[in-house]
């Protein structure tokens, strides 16, 4: 079996780097969890679904033969980091941390900056919002489930399925999101308040300006801390350096 780069993937960094890989002519297989019902799927291999833990991660990556592995997981997803990180060590394969750059706010902007979603539900009864845009996925919105004071509009790939705020709309739908639309979105809904995580990226970065225009606070959850992986920003830096481990 020729040796192979896994893309640690669900995001459109580890789909744009399996292409460039492919084109490249190195075997990829990229690994998805299978959260979404009808996910993306990059070209090349690709594998679905957990691993069973690091040890589980590890004895498969010497069992398929593979020479590095690319985590271009999504900033917020630690676990699958985590046993990648050991994984990789026990199985003495290289790792490469693909991790797009945070938004940072610009002039205009009123953002508050909070560690994780309890505290966004904190800072938005601070801020005495009433109508919500909520953006940051359907994992982790139980901590907003006892808010009754507000009335929320949950925007995420699919249904949640855990409890949610009594007053509620649920929208399910999938980035690339446009000014346009986001603009149309908070007016028709009279959004007072926007919270998201920082995930980075130019596909949902919309929301931001719109937000902006019309002078609405921004709750943003910071990245989780994550070990210290040798870490790229950019799919060309990723796709150099796995050619290189490929070739090596
Ligand atoms: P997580 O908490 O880090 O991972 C939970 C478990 O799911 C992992 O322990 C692993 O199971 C499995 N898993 C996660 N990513 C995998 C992958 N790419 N391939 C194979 N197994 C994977 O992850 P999460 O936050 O639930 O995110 C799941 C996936 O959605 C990630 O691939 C991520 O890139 C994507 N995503 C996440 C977010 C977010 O906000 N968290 C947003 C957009 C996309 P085993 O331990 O059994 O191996």
């Amino acid at each position: 079996m020729s040796a192979r780069v896994l893309i640690l993937g669900g995001t459109a960094e580890a789909r744009a780097l399996a292409a460039q890989l492919d084109d490249a002519g190195v075997p990829v297989v990229s690994s998805l969890a299978g959260r979404v019902s009808r996910p993306r799927l990059p070209v090349g291999e690709v594998r679905i679904g957990g691993f069973g833990g690091p040890e589980a991660l590890g004895r498969w990556l010497q069992e398929q033969a593979i020479a590095a592995v690319v985590d271009a997981t999504h900033p917020f997803a630690q676990r699958i980091s985590a046993s990648a990180t050991r994984a990789a060590a026990s199985a003495g394969v290289a790792l490469l941390r693909l991790e797009r750059p945070g938004w940072v706010a610009g002039e205009g902007d009123h953002w508050l900056w909070v560690d994780d979603l309890p505290a966004a539900a904190g800072a938005l009864a601070r801020l005495g919002a009433a109508r919500v845009l909520l953006t940051t996925g359907r994992q982790g919105l139980a901590a907003f489930a006892g808010d009754g004071e507000r009335w929320f509009l949950i925007r995420c790939v699919e249904e949640p399925a855990v409890a949610l705020p009594p007053r509620h709309e649920v929208l399910l739908d999938r980035g690339p999101y446009t000014l346009e639309g986001e603009r149309a979105l908070i007016d028709a809904h009279r959004i007072d308040a926007l919270v998201t995580k920082d995930s980075g990226g130019a596909l949902t970065e919309a929301k931001l300006r719109a937000a902006r225009e019309r002078a609405l606070p921004v709750v943003v959850v910071r990245r989780p801390p994550r070990e210290d992986v040798a870490t790229v920003r950019s799919v060309a830096e990723a796709a150099a350096w796995a050619r290189a481990q490929a070739s090596g």
